[in-house]
């Protein structure tokens, strides 16, 4: 379990953008619809071919973000 202290430093570790960007990731990968928070048009991802890397954006670019895969 994690405790109260943990999650403070955790969050202070973690800018917010990033802990959303994550989470948006998490939700496209698990196949649900997520927006891009600027031109409210969906995201879409893309996977290289090793799947390493999955590249997240959206139609107009404003949404760009690639994201290292565990
Ligand atoms: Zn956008």
């Amino acid at each position: 379990m994690i405790n109260i202290q943990q999650f403070k430093a955790l969050q202070k570790k973690t800018s917010d953008s990033f802990y959303l960007q994550k989470k948006s990731i998490k939700n496209i990968l698990l196949g649900k619809n997520v927006y891009c928070q600027q031109c409210h048009k969906i995201l879409q991802v893309k996977f290289t071919k090793d799947a390493t890397i999955a590249h997240v954006y959206c139609a107009k670019g404003c949404t760009d973000i690639e994201l290292e895969l565990d």
